[in-house]
């Protein structure tokens, strides 16, 4: 497994705003997009792409262009949610795909609730989308279930991370160096006892959507 810390002044702005209490819901859902636009621009550096004859108003040349099968993106409901418009504003010709995925409080492990994966994801590039990276449950449920299905690499985008949740991934797919990535803002301190990432930003969906 690999993984990319995205440090850029730009990133780092954005995360401290959203961090902040006071923050809307309003701006907290814009400032979701924007940085998932930033940490895509990096997570999607292996994106396939194959050669293509063009001709431009000058001449015939060869450009590159997204191979086929499409990549997939999956937002992991319902605070990847908040994610998808940022993905797919930079990769709109994107397949997009949903895993419903539920915490239960007290044993916080991952059950799934909604299955909306395309039938065949065999051979695909497949980006999962979930704010925050707290025990890794959540997480490794998805890229379990994408790695059965065929998925060839799984590019995990993420805000925040725990040292706790990364190092569960790193455990789960450290020897699959090739397969799995993750892309994060920050990571952060530790978890609390409640599962929170601290210093973290709260709960990403109850912020996002306003049910705080
Ligand atoms: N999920 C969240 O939304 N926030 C955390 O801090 C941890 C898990």
């Amino acid at each position: 497994m690999h993984t990319l810390v995205i440090d850029h002044p730009l990133v780092a702005h954005k995360m401290s705003r959203l961090r902040r209490e006071e923050t809307s819901s309003a701006t907290f859902r814009l400032l979701t997009e924007e940085l998932v636009t930033l940490l895509a621009y990096e997570a999607t550096r292996g994106l396939e792409v194959g050669e293509v004859a063009i001709t431009t108003p000058v001449s015939p040349t060869t450009g590159r262009e997204m191979s086929q099968p499409l990549p997939l993106v999956v937002p992991i409901m319902r605070a990847g949610l908040g994610m998808l418009n940022g993905m797919v504003r930079l990769m709109p010709t994107a397949e997009v795909g949903f895993l419903g995925l539920v915490r239960d409080e007290e044993s916080l492990t991952a059950s799934i609730y909604a299955d909306r994966l395309p039938d065949d994801i065999h051979n695909r590039q497949v980006f999962v989308l979930d704010p925050m990276l707290a025990t890794g449950g959540t997480l490794i449920a998805a890229i379990d279930i994408l790695l059965e299905r065929g998925a060839k690499d799984v590019i995990a985008i993420c805000l925040l991370a725990a040292p706790e949740g990364l190092a569960r991934l790193e455990q789960a797919y450290g020897d699959r160096a090739e397969n799995v990535t993750l892309v994060i803002a920050g990571l952060d301190e530790r978890l609390n006892e409640k599962g929170y990432i601290v210093p973290g930003l709260g709960d990403a969906g109850d912020r996002l959507y306003g049910t705080v």
